[in-house]
C-alpha cells in the first residue's frame, strides 16, 4: 500500500466518526472580537484571558522592542540569542515566585510545549518515576513518554490512588507532574494535597499553570498565589501566549533546578531564543497584569463567570432531555458537555450563524462521549456579550431537543 493510500484511508475514518478538524482562518481582530469570511464574530474560546493581547500598549511595546533589538534573536541563548529583554523576564519571574519557592530562579522557553518537555525531560532520567495525572495536557504526556523515566498515571484528582503508587516507589526521584488548571474541563488540581503527599514522599510536584497565570491570585501570579503554596519541591510551568497576551514560556523553581535546566534540557540548548521584542513586550504585559488593569479584568472574569454559570445551569434545566452538563470549574474554561461529536459541532455551526464562536472540542482530546463546548471567557467580555451566547444557546437547545 502507498503512503498516500495509507492515509486517504486514516483521514476517511476520522471523517467517518465526525473528528475531521479543520483550520479557520481570521481576517483581522483578537479577542473577544475577529473577522472570519468578511463576518465579525464575538470569541468565546480564546485563552487570552486578561484581553492582554488586544491592549495599544503591547503593540507598542512590541515595536520599540523591535525598534532596538530588530527582529528575530538569531541564536540558541547559550550561543548569542540572550538579551537583556530576556533576563529582565526571567529576573521579574523569579521576584514573583520568590514567595512560593526558596531560592527562586526563572528560565525561559519559546513555548509551553517546550517548557514541558525540557523539564519533564530534564529531570526525568532513569533514576525516576513520574507520577502523571490522567487529565494531563499532551505536551506534558509526550514529555513523559520521551523522559527516561518509568512512568505511572493516576486518576484525575484522586490523591486516594496516588497515595499507594508513591508509597510503593522505590525510585530515587519521584515526581508527581499535573496540570494547575485543566484546560479541558476548568477545575484546579489540588495543590496543597499534592504537596503534602510531595512532602510526606520526598517527591517533587511539577505545576503546569497555563490557565492560572495571569488568571488566579489577587496579582496574577497563578495556581501557587492562588493557593498561597510556599515549598522547594514545587517546579511551575507558566505560559506566556494565553493570559500574558504574547508568547513564551518559562520555568520557575529553586536555583539548582533551573541552573540544571540551563545546562542539560536539550530544547533550551538545541533551540532558537525567542525574539528580543517580545520579551520586552512581556515586560509591559507583567505590569499589566498586576496593575489595575489586570485586578479588574480579573474581578470582570469572575463576574463573567458566574454569570455564565448561572445563565447555563438554567438552560439545562429548560432542556433536561440533551442531557447537557457542566464541570466543577471557577476558572474562565467554562465547558458545556454535550455528549457526541456531530451534536457538538452541530451547535457550534449554530452558534456561529448567530454571530458567535465557540469550539467544539471532542475525542481524542476529550474522552468519548464527552464532547463539549469549551467556552472560553476574556477579561473584556461583557454582560451583553456573556447574554447574547446564552440567548445564542437557548435558541439552539430548542432547536436540537425538536430535532432529537
Ligand atoms: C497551552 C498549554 C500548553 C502549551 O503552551 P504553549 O505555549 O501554547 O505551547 C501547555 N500546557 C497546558 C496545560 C496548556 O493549556
Amino acid at each position: 500500500m502507498s503512503l498516500l493510500d495509507h492515509l486517504s484511508a486514516k483521514l476517511a475514518a476520522i471523517s467517518a466518526q465526525s473528528l475531521t478538524r479543520k483550520l479557520r482562518r481570521a481576517d483581522d481582530g483578537t479577542a473577544p472580537r475577529q473577522t472570519i469570511n468578511g463576518r465579525p464574530l464575538l470569541m468565546f474560546c480564546s485563552n487570552d484571558y486578561l484581553g492582554l493581547a488586544a491592549e495599544p500598549a503591547i503593540a507598542d511595546a512590541i515595536a520599540e522592542g523591535a525598534r532596538r533589538w530588530g527582529g528575530g534573536s538569531g541564536a540558541s541563548p547559550l550561543v548569542s540569542g540572550h538579551s537583556a529583554a530576556h533576563e529582565a523576564v526571567t529576573d521579574t519571574l523569579a521576584r514573583w515566585y520568590a514567595p512560593h519557592v526558596p531560592e527562586a530562579r526563572a528560565i525561559g522557553f519559546c513555548t509551553g510545549y517546550m517548557a514541558n518537555l525540557a523539564v519533564v525531560t530534564a529531570l526525568g532520567d532513569e533514576r525516576t518515576e513520574i507520577f502523571s495525572e490522567q487529565l494531563n495536557h499532551a505536551s506534558l504526556i509526550d514529555a513523559a513518554r520521551l523522559a527516561r523515566a518509568k512512568v505511572t498515571r493516576y486518576p484525575h484528582a484522586d490523591l486516594a490512588s496516588l497515595r499507594p503508587l508513591l508509597a510503593a516507589s522505590t525510585a530515587k526521584v519521584k515526581l508527581i507532574v499535573t496540570d494547575a488548571v485543566f484546560s479541558m474541563d476548568g477545575d484546579l488540581a489540588p495543590l496543597p494535597d499534592l504537596l503534602k503527599l510531595a512532602d510526606e514522599f520526598d517527591a517533587w510536584l511539577i505545576v503546569d499553570d497555563a490557565h492560572g497565570f495571569g488568571v488566579l491570585g489577587e496579582k496574577g501570579r497563578g495556581s501557587l498565589e492562588h493557593f498561597g503554596l510556599n515549598s522547594e519541591r514545587l517546579i511551575l510551568v507558566g505560559t506566556l501566549g494565553k493570559a500574558a497576551g504574547l508568547s513564551g514560556a518559562f520555568v520557575a523553581a529553586h536555583a539548582t533546578i533551573v541552573e540544571y535546566l540551563l545546562q542539560a534540557a536539550r530544547n533550551f540548548i538545541f533551540s532558537t531564543a525567542s525574539p528580543p521584542a517580545i520579551e520586552h513586550a512581556l515586560l509591559t504585559s507583567f505590569e499589566l497584569i498586576e496593575g489595575p488593569l489586570g485586578a479588574a479584568r480579573r474581578a470582570n472574569l469572575v463576574a463573567r463567570q458566574a454569570q455564565l454559570r448561572d445563565g447555563l445551569l438554567a438552560l439545562i434545566d429548560h432542556h433536561p432531555r440533551l442531557g447537557w452538563s457542566l464541570t466543577d470549574s471557577a476558572t474562565p474554561i467554562q465547558p458545556l458537555i454535550v455528549g457526541g461529536n456531530a451534536e457538538v459541532m452541530a451547535l457550534a455551526a449554530a452558534l456561529e450563524t448567530a454571530g458567535l464562536r465557540v469550539p467544539g472540542i471532542r475525542p481524542p482530546t476529550v474522552a468519548h462521549g464527552t464532547a463539549r463546548l469549551r467556552i472560553t471567557l476574556c477579561g473584556t467580555h461583557t454582560e451583553a456579550d456573556v447574554d447574547a451566547l446564552l440567548t445564542a444557546l437557548e435558541r439552539a437547545a430548542a432547536a436540537q431537543e425538536q430535532a432529537a
